[in-house]
């Protein structure tokens, strides 16, 4: 069974989306693992970001996602990495398919309400990066 990591950035805990986000979720059949809403350090955001680091938005996009609190969460099931990922829906939702969370409830690429990994390597780097083996059920 593979796992992913997942998350509501701040804009969708702002808003009051997390419960939305968390039906979707379990409706598709995906078993929660782990759930914790925090707010992410300004070196766990570097970190989880690296990838970035040279991009022109970087500085903006590590202030978000440090700018208030997030929920992180460890999922499981089936090709969850890439299902997750389709439920989501591209990065920009003005790209994002009807129906993903992105199209449904996202305006802009800065701000798009969720995260999630994007291959097995990243999903086993980030779930470590969020998430001690003991805080996954
Ligand atoms: P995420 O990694 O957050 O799940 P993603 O994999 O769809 O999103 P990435 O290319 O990894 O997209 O970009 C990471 C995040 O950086 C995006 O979700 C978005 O918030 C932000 N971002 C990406 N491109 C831009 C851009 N051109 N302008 C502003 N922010 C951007
Ligand atoms: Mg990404």
């Amino acid at each position: 069974m593979e796992r992913t990591f997942a998350m509501i950035k701040p804009d969708g805990v702002r808003r009051g989306l997390t419960p939305e986000i968390l039906t979707r979720i379990q409706r598709k059949g995906y078993r929660v693992v782990g759930l914790k809403q925090m707010m992410i350090s300004h070196e766990t955001a570097e970190s989880h970001y690296a990838e970035h680091k040279d991009r022109p938005f970087f500085g903006e996009l590590v202030s978000f996602i440090t700018g208030g609190p997030v929920v992180a969460m460890a999922l499981e099931g089936e090709n969850a990495i890439l299902g997750w990922r389709g439920m989501m829906g591209a990065t920009n939702p003005a790209n994002a398919a009807p129906g993903t969370v992105r199209a449904d409830l996202a305006t802009t690429t800065g701000e798009n309400v969720t995260h999630g990994s994007d291959s097995s390597d990243s999903a086993e780097r980030e779930l470590k990066l969020f998430f001690s083996e003991d805080e996954l059920l």
